[in-house]
């Protein structure tokens, strides 16, 4: 571990101190012995005192002034006074980002296929695709339902073909948002898009993130744009991503590793991916699952809490996820914790889901 990760470390765990208050201190594992009196220290089973092999890395609901520094190299900056940057992906493909959304669109002999908008810099999409053409946008491609990637659609302007998958369309009809207006073709299993010398195709995976969430595939650019699944060199957004189907999400990161892409677009982070991010992510998440299923194993209904509140089973299994997804984060974290960008944000959300989906899915 670098200085600095341990500083920001030291800083986490000052926090938690603060927060938990110095009666508790004593009983924390990483505390040095202090000098508090023998009649406040908290026994386990009283309020505020940490469970066992409480890792140093403050849980959720415990504000920290410093997170961990985020490892690897500075992306690309974006320009302020645009608020968005492009990345000529090949033949025709780009993607625009403002170093936090992704979305693309893709120039053909007279026109342009727009794949998503997200709000954020949607009103910027027509001054970056004027950068490269002034042919009009005829085809809008949406990769799923969710608001914070299409929700922006309106600001492209004019009447494109809107091209989604069926599930997105019944999700769409439901949320009934004027922002986000119903697709005009829809598809069901796979959908192939042919405009001049261009080619997408769209096939839907099953549900992951989302239902009607689809690859968004380029051959001649070998560029796979799936969104909300794989975030390279990051840690995935907190709780799978908010994976509708966690099994599903784990199956579906192993397939995208099977799609000969050669650039990964994932509609987050600061930069395209690669096999060895979706190979990372996918061992990350494999050692969360076998260290929650460990867990699960190896802890004890009712252990550490007040025999007076064993009659409230809400309370028992409170205390026992809680103790299940301590052992969790405190199992991955000496692997990962300098691997993965924003590891301590939301590794104790990943343990938490993990545990969740390993006892009923
Ligand atoms: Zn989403």
């Amino acid at each position: 571990m670098t200085q600095e990760q341990n500083r920001a470390k030291t800083r986490a765990r000052d926090s938690v101190l603060a927060v938990l208050g110095a009666a508790t201190i004593a009983a924390l594992p990483f505390a040095a012995p202090a000098p508090v009196r023998a009649e406040v220290v908290a026994q386990p089973g009283q309020a505020g005192v940490p469970y066992k092999g409480m890792p140093a890395l403050a849980p959720i609901g415990v504000r920290v002034d410093h997170y961990l520094p985020v490892p690897g190299p500075a992306a690309p900056p974006v320009d302020p006074a645009k608020g968005y940057r492009i990345q000529d992906l090949g033949t025709g493909l780009y993607m625009v980002t403002d170093n936090a959304y992704q979305s693309m669109f893709m120039v053909y002999e007279t026109g342009v296929v727009v794949i998503d908008a997200p709000p954020g810099y949607s009103a910027k999409i027509r001054q970056a695709i004027a950068e490269v053409t002034d042919r009009p946008i005829t085809h809008v491609v949406y990769s799923h339902a969710h608001t914070d990637h299409i929700g922006g659609v309106t600001d492209l302007g004019g009447h494109p073909t809107i091209i989604a998958h069926e599930e997105t369309r019944r999700l769409l009809a439901r949320a009934n948002d004027p922002k986000r207006p119903l697709p005009t073709v829809v598809f069901k299993d796979r959908y192939v898009l042919k405009v001049g010398s261009q080619t997408l195709e769209l096939s839907y995976p099953g549900v992951a993130h989302e239902p009607g969430n689809i690859f968004i595939y380029a051959p001649r650019q070998k560029t796979l744009m799936i969104i909300d699944v794989v975030f390279p060199g990051w840690m995935p957004w907190r709780r799978w991503a908010l994976a509708k189907d966690v099994p599903g999400y784990f199956a579906q990161v192993a397939e995208i590793d099977r799609v000969p892409f050669e650039t990964l677009v994932g509609g987050h982070v600061n930069r395209v991916g690669t096999h060895d991010d979706v190979r990372a992510q996918l061992e990350f998440m494999n050692d969360v699952k076998a260290a929650a299923a460990t867990a699960l194993k190896t802890t004890a209904l009712g252990g550490e809490m007040a025999d007076n509140d064993k009659a409230n089973p809400w309370a028992v299994f409170d205390n026992y996820i809680d103790r299940v997804v301590v052992q969790c984060v405190d199992a991955v974290t000496p692997k990962w914790q300098s691997r993965l960008a924003g590891y301590d944000v939301y590794i104790w959300d990943q343990c938490y889901a993990m545990e969740q989906s390993l006892r009923i899915d």
